[in-house]
């Protein structure tokens, strides 16, 4: 049994200052399963308080000894607390099952140790040796120091995944964090709070958990002249807007936006096999994943063959209630995002497309959506280039390695993707000439704790994960000492 969602402000769990909540719905159902504190202004300016005097006024930032302790029980705890963690990820956000081996909680908890490992080895400190600039000899040490307070601000597809992808780097650097998950997700990221407040030594105000239902209340995040950086998650719309409300500030900002990947099926390649491939990567968690390939990519002779496969792996999956251990493809969030799928499903016949499956909302309890696959559509249609996050893939013929590059590279986007040939030469030699962030070449999987995750394009600024992830918490000092 889980505790009720509660905000974490300056080490204490707590109601909302006018006691206001909101519900909590499980997108399966859409029933109300719990409520969340409906944080004020008030609260998200004593959280911002309590971290910016944490960071300056506790041994937090400086105390390597500390956060290694600290961050190994928080790690111990979601261990201890991983199956009802689980089972609240498939209650609040609608996740399958499936997906707890991966980024619904094993990827993501790994990565927190992962993080916290690197903090044992890692070098704060450089030296630069001597040299004489201007005719001074120096003794020049290049120091890396936490960046400061830093607002973490969420989306509600893979929570935990992204809640630690950002706390954990942003903890183990020294920073403080102010947590601000999405409103449709608020108790994963309460938990988070719980398990800080109840099973480690962090001390009070070195991490907060506020979960405001309005976006107006959490704007003060990015315009606050105590927060020293961003770490966004989320639409690129929503991203973009973000880093204007902090330039009068000129904080850092860390920006993991959107995307419309490529799967490209190469003229040497198993066409059947990658649209197979692709159309139940599209299937899982509803397509809510910013880094899925929605784009399927193959040569025109092989088009129909295709969409066919695709279609038919699709209605093998189906949409499925995703407490069923078979799950791929759970509902959608929300209302909002149902119907917003569902605007992309009329514009898809309004550009000419026809639907080899799917094509329509489920009409059923909760926010359910056909797995879709859409033809007849070329590149330029706003199918094609615009991010649908649902169950929906588009497939587009190429005539050739020039054009599929050409196709893959016309987006926006740039933040994942992926190549298959019979030849792995050839295959790596298109991937070369892919613009995004990661990239499957003939099935390999980049998903990893020490694997840096990020976009190129408009698909974002900075890299989550890995070494590149823990270093965008950290500022550069050099200092010269006379030599
Ligand atoms: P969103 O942009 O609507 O919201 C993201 C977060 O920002 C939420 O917590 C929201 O409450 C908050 N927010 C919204 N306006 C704000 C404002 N003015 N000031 C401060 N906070 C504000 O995104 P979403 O609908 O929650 O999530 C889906 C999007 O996230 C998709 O576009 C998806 O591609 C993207 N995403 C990207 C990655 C990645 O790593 N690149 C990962 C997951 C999701």
């Amino acid at each position: 049994m889980t505790a009720p969602a509660q905000l974490l402000i300056d080490g204490k769990l707590t109601s909302a200052s006018d006691g206001a909540s909101y519900a909590i719905l499980n997108p399966a159902t859409g029933l109300e399963i719990g409520r969340a504190p409906d944080a004020t202004a008030e609260d998200v300016d004593a959280a911002i308080a309590a971290a910016r005097r944490a960071f300056d006024e506790s041994d937090w930032s400086t105390d390597v000894a500390l956060r290694l302790r600290c961050l190994r029980q928080l790690h111990e705890a979601l261990l201890a607390e991983k199956v009802a963690f689980e089972a609240l990820t498939t209650a609040e956000v609608g996740m399958p099952g499936f997906m707890m081996g991966a980024a619904g909680f094993d990827v993501p908890v790994e990565g927190l140790k992962w993080v916290t490992d690197l903090l044992e080895t890692y070098e704060f400190e450089t030296d630069l040796g001597v040299a004489a600039p201007m005719g001074i000899k120096s003794r020049r040490t290049v120091r890396r120091e936490p960046v400061g307070v830093v607002a973490a601000i969420t989306p509600w597809n893979v929570p935990t995944q992204i809640n630690l992808a950002k706390v954990g780097p942003a903890l183990a650097a020294g920073c403080t964090v102010v947590l601000k998950p999405a409103p449709d997700t608020p108790w994963v990221a309460a938990e988070l709070g719980r398990l800080v407040a109840e099973h480690t030594d962090i001390p009070a105000g070195v991490f907060n958990v506020v979960t405001p239902r309005s976006h107006e209340v959490a704007a003060v995040l990015s315009t606050d002249p105590r927060i020293d950086m961003v770490s966004f998650t989320g639409s690129t719309a929503t991203g973009r807007a973000i880093m204007a409300a902090a330039a009068p500030t000129l904080k850092k900002v860390f920006l993991e936006l959107g995307g419309k990947s490529a799967a490209i099926a190469l003229d040497d390649a198993d066409v059947a096999s990658v649209a197979g491939a692709t159309a139940f990567t599209a299937c899982i968690h509803a397509g809510q994943g910013c880094a899925i390939t929605t784009r399927l990519i193959v040569p025109r002779e092989k088009y129909d063959e295709a969409v066919q496969v695709a279609a038919a792996t699709m209605e093998s999956i189906g949409a499925k209630d995703p407490a069923d251990p078979g799950a791929i493809c759970g509902p959608v969030i929300s209302q909002v995002q149902r119907d917003r799928v569902e605007a992309y499903l009329r514009l898809a016949v309004e550009e000419g497309g026809s639907f080899a499956t799917g094509g329509h909302v489920i009409d059923q309890p909760g926010f359910w959506i056909e797995p879709t696959v859409v033809a007849g559509l070329d590149n330029t249609s706003r199918l094609a280039q615009e991010e649908i996050f649902g169950p929906v893939l588009v497939v587009i013929p190429h005539d050739g390695d020039d054009d599929a590059v050409r196709i893959a590279n016309d987006s926006p986007y740039g933040l994942s993707g992926s190549v298959d040939s019979g030849s792995l030469e050839h295959a790596l030699a298109v991937a070369a000439r892919i613009r995004t962030g990661t990239l499957s070449v003939n099935g390999g999987v980049w998903f990893s704790p020490d694997a840096p995750f990020g976009g190129y394009k408009q698909s974002g600024i900075g890299r989550e994960m890995g070494v590149a992830g823990f270093e965008e918490y950290l500022e550069t000092k050099t200092i010269a000492v006379p030599a």
